[in-house]
């Protein structure tokens, strides 16, 4: 966390804003779940002390959702209560058989907490729909294309489809915005390509450059990130931390091969 904590303080300086995330999921015992609400309390009040601009996104499986929908309601609600009002905490999306828990959960922390935002995930079908059942909610939405493998009857298999679909839920999400229906939609991705459309859309449609708020992961695209907040865009890093790497890292190079060769070519480097 210390080191989560100085990344973040060092990004500030650059006016890039930090999204912390402890690594786990999946948990199964019901003390460890609620160490993990406690963690996150911690973070929260470690925000608070040292005024920095900074957030948490937080799985519900690892808020023990495997145990029981109530439990993990009675956690995430312990960490919403202690967020200040102005700062959002993010649900993650986690794979298409946890979707409609997920949504549920949200829903219910949403009627009570206006500052509990949700990930959605533009590789799967269902989510146009998912999109349009909660926009009359007024929920803060971080659109990410997905990170799991999911089979193709509940995703598009192909890029270009996800892509697509990304910006057609991009852009109901930011009319969303100006209607009064999403107060904050954020955009997960580093895909250049698509920020620069996301960027002329906002032109087009007379938002502010604020208006605009792209979230990236520590470390990928960071000239990108720079570039966005020296734009005047809301630049966003979401810093995972912690030692349960593993399946993270997994699903960080099924999105892109390259990296394992990057990192053998530095481990035998040193
Ligand atoms: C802030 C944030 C939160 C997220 N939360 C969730 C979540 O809750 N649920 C979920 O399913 N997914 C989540 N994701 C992951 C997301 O679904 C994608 O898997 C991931 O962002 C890659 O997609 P992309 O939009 O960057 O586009 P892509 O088309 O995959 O990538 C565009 C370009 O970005 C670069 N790039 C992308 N990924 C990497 C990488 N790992 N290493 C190096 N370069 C890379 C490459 O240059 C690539 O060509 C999150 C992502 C972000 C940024």
């Amino acid at each position: 966390m210390d080191a989560a904590l100085n990344a973040a303080q060092t990004l500030a300086k650059k006016n890039i804003a930090s999204v912390f995330t402890h690594l786990g999921e999946n948990v199964s015992d019901r003390a460890e779940a609620r160490q993990v609400a406690e963690h996150y309390v911690r973070v929260i009040q470690q925000i608070r002390q040292l005024d920095m601009s900074a957030e948490i996104s937080v799985k519900l499986t690892q808020l023990g959702l495997d145990l029981s929908l109530e439990f993990c309601a009675e956690n995430l609600d312990r960490i919403i209560r202690e967020e200040k009002p102005t700062s959002t905490v993010w649900v993650d999306m986690e794979s298409s058989n946890y979707v409609d828990a997920t949504l549920g959960l949200y829903r219910q922390a949403l009627k009570k907490y206006p500052n509990v935002g949700i990930c959605l995930q533009a590789y799967l079908y269902r989510t146009k729909d998912d999109l349009d059942d909660l926009l009359p909610l007024r929920p803060s939405i971080r659109l990410v294309k997905g990170a799991y493998k999911e089979p193709a009857s509940v995703a598009w298999p192909e890029k270009r489809r996800v892509d697509d679909s990304y910006f057609d839920l991009a852009q109901q999400m930011l009319r969303a915005k100006q209607s009064g229906n999403c107060p904050r939609p954020a955009f997960g991705t580093h895909d250049v390509a698509l920020i620069r459309r996301l960027s002329q859309f906002c032109a087009e449609r007379g938002f502010s450059k604020n208006d605009l708020e792209i979230q990236m992961l520590y470390g990928i695209q960071r000239a990108e990130q720079e570039r966005l907040a020296d734009d005047g865009c809301r630049s966003v890093v979401l810093i995972a931390y912690g030692n349960y790497w593993y399946p993270w890292f997994v699903r960080r190079l099924a999105e892109r091969p390259a990296n394992l060769w990057f990192m053998l070519r530095n481990v035998f480097a040193s």
